[in-house]
């Protein structure tokens, strides 16, 4: 059990998918984060307990990410 808690705490700094040597694209690591911090959560779980800010910070910063992501390939195909 402990081992298990030790890897929980790891991937928060490291999502666990980038480290088979392949990186990620940042929207694609942000979307990684939050549904992990969704299935993790009690908050989120509990349809009662209202809205969770750490996942409602987690989906701005996918959204933002995501947006961005967008912006670019609109540049490239411009
Ligand atoms: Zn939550």
């Amino acid at each position: 059990m402990d081992e298990r808690r030790g890897e929980q705490q790891g991937a928060g700094s490291h999502p666990p998918i980038a480290s088979a040597g392949s990186t990620l694209p940042p929207a694609q690591q942000a979307w990684s984060r939050y549904v992990t911090h969704r299935l993790d959560c009690l908050t989120c779980q509990d349809i009662d307990a209202g809205p969770c800010g750490e996942s409602e910070r987690l989906h701005r910063v996918w959204l933002g990410l995501s947006n961005r992501a967008l912006d670019q390939i609109a540049d490239k195909a411009n």
